[in-house]
């Protein structure tokens, strides 16, 4: 331990008891992506309190604010997610909300980190600056809503992070870490994790349009817009055997429900869904089959189908050299045999993170301290000092390493990154590839139907 990380751990305990209020009050008050003002106008108050000035994102819940150290160099942005999840099962949700991902922790962390680099002495012998900033909308869900909030030009992209890229809040950004809360399982040794990085995904939204008719008097005049998804859905499964572990594909489709009565042919069926996958080309490829089975079933009952793709995350790597540094900072808080780093380990989940991975060197490690299932509904927070306040530690622990003695590590980590594309905007541009709008099956007046479910 130097001193230096000696000053960092005594800074962020003077705001121990300021974490863990802050860990209680966003629990108590989850809400989900895009929507999440409450807590936006809690880590906001909390952060002007300390003197920072914000620039918010103003339409949807976020900001950010740079904490210069007065030298030119690199920049670092740490990042804190404050989105929940709708899961009214859960014994503590509101409203139908829990923050049964622990999103909630990351805030309190961030509020720590906030702190901590207010103190006298925090920014001697650092060059560059860091950001810190709230995003909204990690949880990529309630699609129809956020299809909605794109018509209406409030945002661009699905995910908060990707929105953020677009809106330019990542300019001149040079580093990206992130901690996110881990379960800390019976016995469970570890205070800190990472592994290699997780899939990427796709939004997608289908929509079976059948034509509505008395169930009981009259079926023969109806088209069952359910049993087309259900059909659809068979074919989807039935090409599962077809896809390559190499990929780590997943679709897991959920059917939306049907709006009308148990005495009506159902006329429509949603369905939303992701594609998961390795890299793009795997999520392009196997997509375009998922979308080729959905469209023959609607032929197959002659009913129609809307495909809706988005782009959702794109696969998360992390930088195996910044990804050393941050093992080392966890190593030098919590000690070498509460560090469990995996440089091969590969997550099916995703995140927005991902998107930032593919134009900048980027982790985002996990911090113990959670309990039960994550999006399970006896998920709970076990101890708030290893989510929340080691995770601020340890983050400002990375931000020394990174920026101490001329920012040469950050500089190295910088040289040797390979970004997949040149820039962000070339990476929007990329990615706008995934979009597709079609109603695939069109039929003529003779029943014959021309089918068009790629662009
Ligand atoms: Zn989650
Ligand atoms: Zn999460």
């Amino acid at each position: 331990m130097t001193e230096r990380q000696q000053l960092i751990i005594n800074n962020v305990d003077a705001h121990k008891q300021m974490i863990a209020d802050a860990e209680r009050w966003l629990w108590a008050h989850p809400q989900t992506g895009y929507t999440e003002w409450e807590a936006n106008a809690y880590m906001a108050e909390k952060f002007q309190e300390m003197g920072y000035e914000l620039t918010m994102a103003g339409n949807i819940p976020g900001f950010y604010t740079d904490v210069e150290t007065g030298k030119p160099g690199p920049k670092l942005c740490i990042m804190s997610e404050l989105d929940a999840l709708d899961i009214s099962a859960h014994p503590e949700s509101v409203n139908g909300m829990t923050h049964c991902c622990g999103h909630h922790a990351q805030g309190a962390a961030m509020l720590g980190i906030a702190a901590a680099l207010k103190a006298p002495g925090a920014l001697d012998g650092l060059c560059g600056s860091i950001r810190l900033m709230v995003v909204p909308a990690e949880e990529m869900i309630q699609l129809a809503f956020r299809e909605n909030l794109r018509k209406e030009g409030v945002i661009s992209y699905m995910g908060g992070k990707v929105e953020f890229m677009h809106r330019g809040y990542f300019e001149g950004v040079d580093l990206a870490l992130m901690v996110h809360g881990g379960a800390a399982g019976e016995g469970e040794p570890y205070d800190f994790g990472c592994g290699l990085g997780n899939n990427g995904c796709m939004a997608k939204t289908i929509r079976f349009k059948g034509k509505s008719a008395h169930a009981g008097g009259a079926p023969h005049l109806g088209i069952n817009a359910q049993y087309a998804a259900m059909l659809g859905l068979q074919a989807c499964n039935d090409l599962r055997e077809t896809l390559q572990e190499k990929d780590t594909v997943r679709f897991h489709p959920i059917m939306m429900g049907v709006n009308c009565a148990v005495n009506i042919i159902p006329d429509e069926m949603k369905i939303e869904s992701y594609v998961r996958g390795r890299t793009l080309e795997a999520m392009k490829r196997e997509n375009k089959k998922f979308n080729r089975a959905l469209t023959g079933a609607a032929l197959a009952m002659g009913a129609g189908v809307e495909l809706c793709d988005r782009p959702g995350y794109s696969p998360e790597v992390h930088d195996k050299n910044f990804m050393e540094l941050v093992e080392q900072c966890c190593c030098d808080l919590v000690g070498k045999e509460r560090v469990a780093f995996d440089y091969q380990a590969w997550s099916t989940g995703s995140s927005d993170f991902g998107d930032l991975t593919c134009v900048m060197p980027g982790v985002q490690f996990f911090a113990s301290g959670l309990t039960g299932v994550c999006h399970g509904i006896d998920f709970q927070v076990a101890d708030v000092n290893r989510l929340c306040v080691n995770a601020a530690k340890a983050q400002l622990f990375v931000a020394e390493a990174l920026l101490a003695d001329d920012a040469a590590k950050a500089k190295d980590i910088i040289a040797n990154y390979k970004p997949q594309f040149g820039s962000i905007k070339e990476y929007l541009t990329a990615i706008e590839e995934l979009v597709l709008d079609k109603d695939a099956v069109i039929y003529d007046e003779n029943g014959n139907a021309t089918v068009d479910f790629q662009n």
